[in-house]
């Protein structure tokens, strides 16, 4: 009999749970992020009604991955929610694997997406922030805590007014090139807002391929459907390498800076295979 696996998309607005088995969705429910009270003991339910052998979650952050605070949320502005602990309140009883939920759909989109053909890949979200992460075949990339690749410094184009809408860094990557800060230059009336967007997000490019070397990046997220936009990202993604780069795979531009898959899924199949993966690792 096939075995059944969990899934947790903990989001800021909704949470996803799903049943999977043999790799496939079979039932989902979605509820309303509200405070942890309320909304873990709904998500528990309809894990503890499917009897999972192990479950994954991915979560939105921030959030310790490991050590004995494993499961814990930081400092989100969500009423609730910091200091609450995944892990523990859902208390499922059963072996629970956990990633930020970009950590998860890099594992997604590697293993179901844009990086089937590849080894290892970068996942970059553009939505109303900015995130990313890199992952191989043995999971996503941890150090002390998980990434923020959304606030790494930028060149600033000297035509570029905008002075970025980072609540820390001003004009960090997501605050002059995620899903709101592009939303703001066109409420402004900023001419050509999708150019500087996406030249800064070639610098990304540059960054991601310089610091994990992947064999190809993903651009996921709403912002992804601004027409042209990935094009225009390859094309700036050129200019930022400048030509220096150790992998030849780099200059194909089309194969490497790629999109996304997976669509809003990546985050539940990545939580899916996280779990999978905790089960295989399980004796028995
Ligand atoms: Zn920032």
């Amino acid at each position: 009999m096939s075995q059944t696996f969990g899934a947790v998309e903990a989001g800021g607005t909704k949470f996803r749970v799903g049943r999977f088995s043999d790799g496939e969705l079979l039932e989902e429910h979605r509820i309303p992020t509200e405070d942890p009270s309320i909304t873990l003991p709904a998500v528990r339910a309809h894990l503890a009604a499917w009897s999972p052998v192990a479950v994954g979650i991915a979560a939105f952050g921030p959030i310790t991955l490991d050590g004995a605070d494993r499961g814990v949320m930081g400092s989100t502005p969500k009423p609730g929610w910091p200091g609450a602990n995944l892990i523990e309140d859902l208390d499922v009883g059963v072996p629970v694997a956990i990633d930020t939920d970009v950590g998860a759909a890099a594992i997604a989109e590697l293993d179901r997406g844009a990086g089937r053909d590849v080894a290892s890949l970068c996942y970059v979200t553009v939505g109303t922030g900015l995130g990313g992460a890199f992952a191989d075949r043995t999971g996503s990339h941890h150090g002390h805590g998980h990434s923020e690749v959304g606030h790494v410094p930028v060149q600033r184009t000297p035509v570029d007014a905008f002075e970025g809408i980072c609540p820390y860094h001003g004009d960090c990557m997501e605050g002059m090139a995620s899903g709101r800060a592009l939303t703001e230059r066109k409420a402004r009336g900023q001419q050509d807002a999708a150019a500087h967007v996406a030249g800064y997000l070639g610098q990304l490019v540059a960054v991601l391929t310089y610091t994990f070397a992947p064999e190809r990046i993903a651009f996921g997220g709403g912002a992804v459907q601004e027409p042209g936009l990935v094009a225009m990202i390859r094309e700036q993604s050129m200019l930022a390498l400048a030509g220096y780069s150790s992998n030849p795979a780099v200059t194909d531009a089309d194969g490497y800076v790629s999109v996304a898959q997976l669509g809003q899924d990546a985050g539940l199949v990545g939580a899916a295979l996280l779990a999978e993966r905790m089960a295989s690792y399980q004796p028995g």
